[in-house]
Parts: C-alpha cells; structure tokens; sequence
C-alpha cells in the first residue's frame, strides 16, 4: 500500500479543508443550537464536486473512490461531526444499496437527485426491538398488485425529519428470517407515514426521529432489487459504511487533539504552559499516535475496497479501532481542557459528547468484534 495522497487526492483535500472552514464551520453553533440540520448545504456541496465524492461521475461524485470519501469525511468531522452524519446518511447509507442494485430509474430518481443535493434520504433499518440484532425486524411489507403495503415502526433513523425519501428494510416473508427482508425506497409524503423528531445529547446538528408506517404504499418499481436479497444488501453496504465511520471519527478525535494542542500552548500554570509539563505532553503523545494508528487502519480499508476487496474485516477493524480512540481522545481533550471543557462555549465538550455515539451507531464495538471473530475462523 502506498502511504502517501496521491496528489489529485492531496489537492482535493486542501481545497475541501478551505470549503470546510469558510461554509460549514460558520454555520455548527447555530444548528447545534438549534438542533436543525443545514440542508442547504447539500447544494453548495454538490456544485463543487463535493457531494458523494467516492461514487463515478455519471451519477454526480467525483470518482474518488472509497478513500476520497474517507478524506471529505474526516474534514468535515474535524469540524462538524452533527452535519457529517446528515451528509453520511444521505450520500452513503441511504443510497449505496440503490447503487450496487437498484434499477437505473430508482438511481435516477434517488441517487441522481442526492447527488445533486436537491433530494436528502435516510436509512431505515434499526426498530424498537431490532437494533443490533437487525435481522429480527418486524416492519412487513405485503405485495398488493401493482404496490407493496408497508407496515411497522423505525427508531433512530437519522436524518428522517428532513428526509424526502427513506431506503426501508421490511420482511416480504417472515418465514425465511433474514432471507425474506427487501429493501424499499419509501417517499417521505406517502399518506401513512409519520415521524416524531428526537431529541439527543449529542450531533445535534444532525435530525433524527422514530418513524411509523400505516399501510404506506409502495410501487413495485421502488423495490431495490430482489425481492429476499436485502438484508445482503445491507450487510454488503455495511462494510463501506464501517469505513467512512472510521474516518468520521479520526477527524472528529484530530479536532480535539488540535483544540487540546492550542490550548496547552496557550493557558499558563505554575508559570509556564501546561504542556511543559510531561504528564500534559505524554497525554499529546499518546492522542498523536493513536490517531495515526486509527487513520492507517481506515484508510488501508478504504484503499482495499478501491482495489475490488470486501475488506469486511478491516473494515470493522477500522471502526472498532478509530471509534475507541475518537472516545479515548475526546476524553483526554477535557482533561486536558480543565474547568474551561465544561462550559458549552468550549469546544471540546461537544467532541466529548459526539464522540460517545461511535462505539455504539454503524454496529457496537461489540458487533464489531463479533465479525472480527467470525472473518478470523472463531465463529
Ligand atoms: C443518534 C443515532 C442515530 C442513528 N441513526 C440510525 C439510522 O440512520 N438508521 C438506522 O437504521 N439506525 C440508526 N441508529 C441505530 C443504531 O445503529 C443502533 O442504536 C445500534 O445498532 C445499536 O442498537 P440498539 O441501540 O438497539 O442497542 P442494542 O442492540 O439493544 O445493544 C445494547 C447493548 O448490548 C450489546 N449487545 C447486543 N447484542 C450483543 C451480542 N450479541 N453480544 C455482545 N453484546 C451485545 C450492544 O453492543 C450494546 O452495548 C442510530 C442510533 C443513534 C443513537
């Protein structure tokens, strides 16, 4: 593996740095605040070449692959991780299954649109009951002539108060467990379909809302794919997902360790700055390296995906490993921070706090080593 950005990816990501800290830094406060996500954005993204970075050009990315995805994640992390989440769902979760298998009408008129930012999806698969255990949903989707009737309820699904459309995993045949689950693109204005915002403590620049289907049709053509094929799907979608999500948290623990670098310059005990004193520096250290560590594993895994591999174990590995450390590093920030952490001026309080979901959303750590363990013959 080469270790070094090519150099269209290295001016990519300069060039994107600076869109980042002109467009997206100003607006995080206020969306935090106003726990609202900045979908107009997604325009602006998408006119720079921006937007879905790692899909080909026809359907609108930039054709930058799996690592060009992984290098606009990160930047937008370093500094917003609530937007990144809004962006991640629309531009990955909700879409990739459209692309790997859906008809070139639902590319059209989903993926197309997305990349356009002109249409934002969600990704509806975690229920009340089926979170990790993500086979055991109970959502039914019934065939009726020309439509599907959808039934059941969804939790968690990010971005879904603002979504025009939802990618749904249903059961079209509960006998056949995981076996009978289908995929479906669902408009967010079909009579039948509700969604109750949710309040969190953490992306609150990201929306996210619990949503119910009451007998929501669904056209025939809206099924992506096979009928029974998508809980594959999902899992195929799965991996590339656990990647960008490993980026996401190497920017989101590079912000913190940044602000914390900054801050032990500048704040003076005893007479001189904190970060002459070696416990301060070894902490420094020790957020450097793991942060290196982290990036390596996410972008060796992104760079297999790009040479054709599943890379289902390096993927996971990826995420276990950078969102343990975006965790660990977050915390030492406010350590390092003192008082000044906990006053919601700060910024490190809501690296801690953004931090915390990522042992826990795109698979929990444990889910993670699950999969480890099985990709290395244990299970
Ligand atoms: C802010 C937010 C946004 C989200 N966005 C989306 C979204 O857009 N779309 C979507 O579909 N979902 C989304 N999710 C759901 C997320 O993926 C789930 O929360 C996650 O998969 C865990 O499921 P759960 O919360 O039901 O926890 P559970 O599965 O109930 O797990 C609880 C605990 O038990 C552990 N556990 C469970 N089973 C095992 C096992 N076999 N072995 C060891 N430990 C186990 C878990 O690791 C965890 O620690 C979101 C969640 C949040 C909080």
């Amino acid at each position: 593996m080469d270790f070094e950005f090519s150099e269209e990816q290295k001016m990519f990501r300069d060039a994107f740095r600076d869109f980042v800290e002109k467009e997206i830094s100003p607006l995080v406060e206020e969306y935090e605040k106003k726990e609202k996500f900045p979908k107009q954005i997604l325009k602006k993204m998408a006119a720079l070449g921006y937007l879905g970075v790692d899909y080909p050009e026809e359907y609108g990315g930039a054709g930058l692959g799996k690592v060009g995805g992984c290098i606009s994640i990160e930047e937008i992390a370093r500094v917003a991780v609530g937007i990144s989440a809004g962006i991640i769902i629309g531009t990955e979760n909700s879409i990739m299954s459209i692309y790997n298998h859906g008809s070139d009408h639902l590319k059209q008129k989903y993926m197309v649109p997305s990349l356009k930012g002109e249409k934002l999806g969600a990704f509806g698969l975690t229920e009340p009951d089926a979170g990790s255990d993500a086979a055991n949903i109970q959502t039914t989707a019934v065939l009726k002539g020309d439509h599907y009737v959808l039934n059941g309820t969804k939790m968690f699904i990010t971005n879904a108060p603002v979504a025009e459309f939802v990618l749904v995993a249903a059961s079209t045949d509960k006998s056949k467990g995981p076996r009978g689950i289908s995929l479906f693109v669902l408009d967010t204005d079909t009579p039948g379909y509700t969604c109750r915002s949710l309040e969190k403590v953490c992306f609150r620049s990201s929306e996210t809302g619990e949503l119910s289907f009451e007998d929501c049709k669904v056209p025939l053509e809206n099924l992506v794919g096979e009928e029974g094929k998508g809980f594959r799907y999902i899992v195929e979608a799965l991996a590339g997902g656990r990647v960008i999500h490993a980026a996401r948290s190497v920017g989101l623990a590079v912000g913190a360790f940044e602000a914390s670098l900054k801050y032990s310059q500048e704040r003076v005990q005893f007479g001189q700055p904190i970060y002459k004193n070696q416990a301060i520096a070894f902490k420094l250290a020790r957020m450097a390296t793991n942060i290196e560590a982290a990036r390596l594993m996410a972008y060796k895994a992104a760079w297999l995906m790009d040479q054709g591999n599943d890379a289902v174990k390096e993927a996971s590995m990826a995420k276990l490993f950078a969102s343990e450390v975006a965790v660990e590093v977050a915390n030492e920030a406010m350590q390092i921070h003192g008082g000044y952490a906990f006053t919601m001026d700060s910024p490190v309080q809501r690296f801690f706090r953004d931090s915390r979901l990522f042992t826990v959303t795109e698979g929990t750590s444990e889910i993670q080593q699950l999969v480890i363990s099985r990709e290395l013959g244990l299970r």
